[in-house]
């Protein structure tokens, strides 16, 4: 007996809405998709252009009509679909998988949220900070540790700051340059060195206690794995969401 194979199923799509480039090899992007999309704060959506397809965690909350998404461009040879969608503008279609996947999400039990990214990692963070806020809630605190090599990739400083500042009850944003000497950050004033480094520092500066506090890595797999180690030797729980492998 023969087999047909299955032509791959047709996709749903979403457009892109909107743009804006942050740095040469960073950019945000909206999508409106064609079919109602459902996800959870922290979860990722699968996007695609000719059957090349990617995850990407989600910025935006459930709550908004657009799929806002923080990409970083991983130059060719290396990348693939990046420097495809790199080159996409407004009004051009990315397939979209109709369910959205993860379980990077906030964990209620814990009342405190230490909350690591390098650069596109502070996505799923976003997400989670603009909903609780969108739905009222109370009774958690956030801390959130962002790291980049230049201040122009922050991209969420301002508005995490300015969360920071109207809620200095519950949310704190420390933002932390690993190049502070190089001509690009001049004039920072700011945290320095790599985010997992002050992982120690900040759990003792924020009275960070085991019984109550998940810690969140998220991005880079060194410093998702550095973190991890520095975290469990402190006793706290940990959870990670790696956007590649290290090995690759
Ligand atoms: C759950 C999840 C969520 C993700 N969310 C985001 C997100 O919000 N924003 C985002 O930009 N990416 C995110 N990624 C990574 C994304 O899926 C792609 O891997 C990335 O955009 C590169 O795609 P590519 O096809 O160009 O390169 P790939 O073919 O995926 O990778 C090519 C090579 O580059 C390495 N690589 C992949 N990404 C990077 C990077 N950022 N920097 C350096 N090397 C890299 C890979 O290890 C591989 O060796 C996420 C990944 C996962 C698993």
């Amino acid at each position: 007996m023969t087999t047909t194979p299955k032509a791959p199923p047709k996709l749903p799509l979403a457009t892109i809405s909107k743009r804006i480039d942050v740095t040469q090899d960073l950019w945000r992007m909206w999508l409106k998709p064609q079919t109602p999309f459902a996800f959870k704060p922290g979860q990722y959506c699968t996007i695609g252009v000719d059957g090349l397809e990617r995850a990407y965690s989600i910025a935006s909350g459930p709550f908004e009509p657009e799929v806002e998404l923080f990409i970083e461009l991983v130059p060719p040879p290396d990348g693939n679909l990046t420097p495809i969608l790199h080159k996409l503008r407004v009004g051009d279609r990315v397939t979209m998988r109709p369910r959205a996947k993860g379980i990077f999400t906030m964990q209620d039990k814990y009342r405190d949220h230490l909350m690591l990214a390098t650069v596109t990692g502070v996505v799923p963070y976003v997400s989670i900070l603009r909903s609780y806020l969108h739905d009222n809630r109370k009774g958690h605190r956030f801390f959130v540790l962002m790291g980049a090599s230049y201040k122009d990739e922050f991209t969420y400083d301002k508005e995490l700051g300015e969360l920071a500042k109207k809620h200095s009850d519950f949310i704190t944003f420390i933002p932390t340059v690993s190049r502070p000497n190089d001509p690009r950050n001049v004039s920072w004033t700011g945290e320095t060195g790599r985010v997992n480094t002050l992982v120690e520092k900040y759990v003792a500066k924020l009275g960070l206690k085991a019984s109550d506090t998940l810690v969140y890595a998220c991005g880079h797999p060194g410093m998702i794995e550095d973190t991890r180690v520095r975290t469990e030797a402190l006793g706290l729980d940990f959870q990670e969401e790696r956007f590649w492998k290290d090995d690759e």
